[in-house]
């Protein structure tokens, strides 16, 4: 089984870059943000408690973040691996991760991907994104910088978790999409 990590600040192109390299190399795309705008749109008690927190862009507490991933890997157990992308985004939940996936799956990360963009293209993205997304948070600038401000107080620290296991390779995230799944394809070959 394959567990491959994609890292990086909002807007950083994780979720665009997951779907296509789970296609290419048919493992199961995780997000877990996607997984909360699902709750939240069908009015789960989890979506209810998750709501005020990312319409604020503030982090949703680790423990139901790490609940409703562990929901998700069970259910797909049967997989040849998976992408995630936006989980972990805290030291605990990376230490969640290492716990979860040894006691469910008896196996461990492969590699954290970890893409850098500069923040004002992060914004600049994010809000041109919102035009499609129908996101509440990407069309707000001062939410968007609440999510980025999030990033560097919360989940920046998450890089060192993964660099002092020898597991990071970081990546400029600023080429073209195609450059881009080039780079990542390059890096998880190593191990598929
Ligand atoms: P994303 O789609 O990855 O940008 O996530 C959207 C929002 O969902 C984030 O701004 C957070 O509020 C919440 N979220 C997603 N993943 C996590 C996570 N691993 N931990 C805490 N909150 C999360």
């Amino acid at each position: 089984m394959n567990i491959i990590v994609l890292f990086g600040p909002p807007g950083s192109g994780k979720g665009t870059q997951a779907k296509i390299l789970a296609e290419k190399y048919n493992l199961e795309h995780i997000s877990t943000g996607d997984l909360f705008r699902y709750n939240i749109k069908n009015n789960t008690k989890l979506g209810q408690e998750a709501q005020t927190y990312i319409n604020h862009g503030k982090l949703v507490p680790d423990e139901l973040t790490t609940e409703m991933l562990i929901d998700e890997l069970k259910r797909n157990s049967n997989k040849k691996g998976f992408i995630l992308d936006g989980y972990p985004r805290t030291k605990s939940q990376a230490e969640a991760l290492d716990e979860l996936l040894d006691s469910i799956f008896q196996t461990q990360v492969d590699v954290t991907l970890a893409l850098y963009v500069e923040d004002e293209i992060l914004v600049k993205r994010i809000l041109k994104r919102s035009e499609e997304s129908g996101r509440s948070d990407d069309a707000d600038e001062s939410i968007i910088r609440n999510r980025i401000k999030e990033y560097y107080e919360k989940t920046a620290v998450v890089s060192n978790y993964y660099k002092e296991q020898h597991k990071l390779v970081e990546l400029d995230g600023e080429g073209s999409i195609e450059d881009i799944t080039a780079e990542l394809s390059k890096e998880i070959e190593k191990f598929v």
